[in-house]
C-alpha cells in the first residue's frame, strides 16, 4: 500500500464523500479497497455490526488471487483456512463412510504457490485459486480498507433511505439502537447483497431464471456448520477440500474449513421438509445420513438458502446509483462465481469511479461499467446454472450401494462420469481468464477474432478486451509485478530498452497518467506480438498496436475517457 493512500485520501469534510457503498461484504469492501488505493474517499455502510459468520463461498478464483496479489494481500489470504499442506481434493462419496466414488485431486495452498511458477498456457498465472472461506477473506478486506485514509467502514450502520439531486446522493444511515447519521457522496453503490434495497427502491429487476427445482442444487438448502473432532477419522480416507454425497436418502456437499475439526455441511431439502424451520436435531439426522453414521458434533450456526438461480439485473446502473456483487447478480454457487464475478465488479467500477473522482476521466466513463460488466454477469451465471445441471440432475442409478459385484460395475460408472463432472466445474481457466469486454466502448477494434469462450480453457491473446496474458519473468517476478497501478504502456520492441527514456520524457511531457514498461524479450513478444500493447488497471488489454502513430494522449482519450 503506497504512504499516500495511507496518509492522505481526498480532501474529507464530516459526513461528505466522493462514494457511499451500501453492503460491507467482499464486493464492498473490495471497492473501498480500490478507491481507498487511489486516495478517493469512500463510506461502507453495512448493517451487521460484524463480517460474515457464515461459511458461505469456498473458492476465490485465481482472478481473484490475481486482483488480492495487485492489491499486495494476496499471500495474506492464501494463508487462511486450510493448513498449508492440506490438499485441496474434492471427492465424491455414497456416503462419507461408504464408497468413495471419485476424486480430483488438487494442490495444497503450499504447493499452489511452487505449481504456479511451472504452469503455461491455460494455466498461467500469478496466482492460482484458494479453496478458503469467505469468513476469514472478508477480515482481511476489512482491515486492508481500514488502513486506507480515505476510506470510513461504518459497520452498524443500515442504509435506509437517499435521494438523488444532479450532484449528489444525500443519505439516511441508521443504527441499531436508532442513531440516525446524514451522508451526502456523489455517487452510491449497492453492494447489498441478494435482497438489495438499492436495487428494490431503484425499481430494477432482475432478468433470468429461478425456483429451478433439480434434485440437488436447485430449492431449499439448509447449512449446518459445526466442529466434528473425530470426523476425519470416521471417514477414514486422505483428507478433501469438498466432500460431495449420492444416495437415495440424503444429498448433500460438506467443505472443510480449517483441516482440524470445523466442517460445513450444505443439504438439500426434499419434497415436504422446510429449510427454515428444521430443527437442529434434524439437521444433525440429516448430516447422518450423508455420513452413513451417528456422529459427535457441535453445531457453530446454521442458515437457510436457495439454489437455482441464474438472474442478473436488468441494469447495472441508475444516474448516479450503481449495483454491483450480488445485488446484480445472483448464482447457484455451482463453480464458485458469484463472489468472484462481485470482486471484478468492485475492480472494473473502482479504477473508472477513482478517475472521475479524481477529475482526470470525464464522467461519460462511468456507462462502460454496465457495458463491460453486465454480458461477463450474464456469461457467468450462464456457466455455474450448467454446472448445477450437469451435478443436480445426475441421479446414479438404482443400486448405487449394493455390496454386489453390479453395485461396484455402478458405482464405477457413477465415480466416472462424477470425475468428468469434477473436471468441468473445478478446472476452469477458461472461465476464470477467459471473460472479455469486446463490444465496450472503450476497447480499440483488431483485426485479429480473439479465440472462442470456452470453460476449460483459457488461450491467452493481446487480442483487446481480454486479460493480458500473463508471464513469468527471468528474476522470478510476475509480468503483473511489473504493471503500474494505474495505465500501462507496454513495449516488446527490440528496441524497447533504447527507446524507453525517450518515450518516458514524450509521455511526462504530456503529462499522461501512464506507467511505461520496456519488455525487449521474446517471450513476452510471442504473447504480445505488436511492439506496443495498452493495459488498463484491471489488467484489461485496451490497444495494441506497432506504432504509436496514435498519439498516446488520444488512445487514453478511449480507453478512459481521458479528460485532457
Ligand atoms: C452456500 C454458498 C456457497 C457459495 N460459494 C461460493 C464460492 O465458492 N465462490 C463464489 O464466488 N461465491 C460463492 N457463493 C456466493 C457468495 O457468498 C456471494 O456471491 C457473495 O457473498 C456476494 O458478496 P456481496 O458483497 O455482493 O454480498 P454479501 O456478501 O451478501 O454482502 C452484502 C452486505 O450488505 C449488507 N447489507 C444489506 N442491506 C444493507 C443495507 N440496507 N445497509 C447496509 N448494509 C446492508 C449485508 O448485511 C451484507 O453484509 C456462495 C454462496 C452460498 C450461499
Amino acid at each position: 500500500m503506497t504512504d499516500e493512500a495511507r496518509q492522505t485520501g481526498t480532501r474529507r469534510e464530516a459526513g461528505v464523500f466522493d462514494v457511499a457503498i451500501a453492503g460491507g461484504g467482499p464486493v464492498g469492501l473490495m471497492l473501498a479497497i480500490e478507491l481507498g488505493r487511489r486516495g478517493v474517499t469512500a463510506v461502507v455502510l453495512n448493517d451487521r455490526p460484524t463480517t460474515t459468520p457464515y461459511a458461505a463461498a469456498n473458492a476465490t478464483q485465481a482472478r481473484t488471487m490475481e486482483h488480492y496479489r495487485r492489491l499486495g494481500f494476496a499471500d495474506r489470504v492464501r494463508a487462511l483456512g486450510l493448513p498449508p499442506d492440506y490438499p485441496t481434493d474434492i471427492t465424491y462419496f455414497t456416503r462419507y463412510t461408504g464408497h468413495e466414488l471419485a476424486r480430483f485431486s488438487l494442490p495444497s495452498a503450499r504447493d499452489a504457490r511452487v505449481l504456479a511458477r511451472s504452469l503455461s498456457g491455460s494455466w498461467s498465472a500469478a496466482e492460482l485459486p484458494h479453496r478458503c472461506s469467505q469468513m476469514f477473506i472478508e477480515p482481511v478486506l476489512y482491515e486492508e480498507a481500514a488502513g486506507l485514509a480515505s476510506v470510513e467502514l461504518a459497520f452498524g450502520w443500515r442504509l435506509a433511505e437517499w435521494s438523488e439531486s444532479r450532484d449528489a446522493v444525500q443519505a439516511l444511515a441508521v443504527a441499531a439502537d436508532g442513531r440516525e447519521r446524514r451522508l451526502r457522496a456523489r455517487w452510491l453503490v449497492g453492494c447489498d447483497g441478494a435482497r438489495s434495497l438499492v436495487r428494490r427502491r431503484l425499481g430494477i429487476e432482475l432478468g433470468g431464471e429461478t425456483g429451478v427445482q433439480r434434485d440437488f442444487m436447485g430449492g431449499r438448502m439448509h447449512a449446518m456448520y459445526f466442529r466434528a473432532p473425530r470426523l476425519y477419522e470416521q471417514i477414514g480416507r486422505p483428507p478433501a477440500w469438498m466432500y460431495w454425497a449420492f444416495n437415495a436418502e440424503r444429498r448433500g456437499f460438506m467443505a472443510a474449513i480449517d483441516g482440524r475439526d470445523e466442517f460445513v455441511f450444505h443439504m438439500q431439502m426434499r419434497g415436504g421438509e422446510d429449510a427454515e424451520s428444521i430443527d437442529e436435531a434434524q439437521a444433525r439426522r440429516m448430516f447422518e445420513q450423508a455420513l452413513g453414521a451417528p456422529c459427535a458434533l457441535q453445531v457453530r450456526s446454521r442458515s437457510s438458502w436457495i439454489a437455482g438461480h441464474s438472474l442478473v439485473a436488468r441494469r447495472l446502473r441508475a444516474g448516479r446509483v450503481f449495483l454491483a456483487g450480488d445485488a446484480a447478480h445472483l448464482f447457484t454457487p455451482t463453480g464458485g462465481l458469484g463472489y468472484n464475478t462481485g470482486v471484478e465488479d468492485a475492480v472494473n467500477l473502482g479504477w473508472k469511479l477513482a478517475a472521475v473522482a479524481r477529475g482526470e476521466a470525464d464522467e461519460s466513463l462511468l456507462d462502460s461499467y454496465e457495458a463491460e460488466r453486465r454480458p461477463l454477469a450474464l456469461r457467468n451465471t450462464g456457466y455455474a446454472r450448467g454446472f448445477a445441471d450437469s451435478i443436480g440432475l445426475y441421479r446414479p442409478p438404482a443400486g448405487l450401494e449394493d455390496e454386489t459385484a453390479e453395485g461396484a460395475a455402478i458405482r464405477a460408472e457413477a465415480g466416472a462420469y462424477l470425475e468428468r463432472h469434477a473436471r468441468m466445474e473445478f478446472d476452469i481457466p477458461g472461465i476464470t481468464f477467459g471473460g472479455r469486454y469486446d463490444g465496450s466502448p472503450l476497447i480499440a477494434d483488431d483485426a485479429e477474432t480473439p479465440p472462442p469462450d470456452a470453460a476449460n480453457v483459457y488461450r491467452p491473446t493481446s487480442v483487446p478486451g481480454g486479460r493480458a496474458p500473463h508471464l513469468w519473468l527471468d528474476d522470478g517476478a510476475s509480468l503483473y509485478d511489473r504493471f503500474g497501478f494505474g495505465f500501462t504502456l507496454l513495449d516488446t520492441g527490440e528496441r524497447a530498452a533504447q527507446d524507453a527514456a525517450s518515450l518516458a520524457a514524450a509521455i511526462a511531457r504530456a503529462g499522461l497518467p501512464l506507467t511505461l514498461l520496456s519488455l525487449p524479450v521474446a517471450q513476452a513478444r510471442e504473447l504480445y506480438p505488436r511492439r506496443f500493447t495498452l493495459v488498463r488497471p484491471d489488467q484489461i488489454v485496451a490497444w495494441r498496436g506497432d506504432s504509436l502513430a496514435d498519439e498516446p494522449a488520444q488512445l487514453l482519450r478511449r480507453a478512459m475517457h481521458w479528460r485532457r
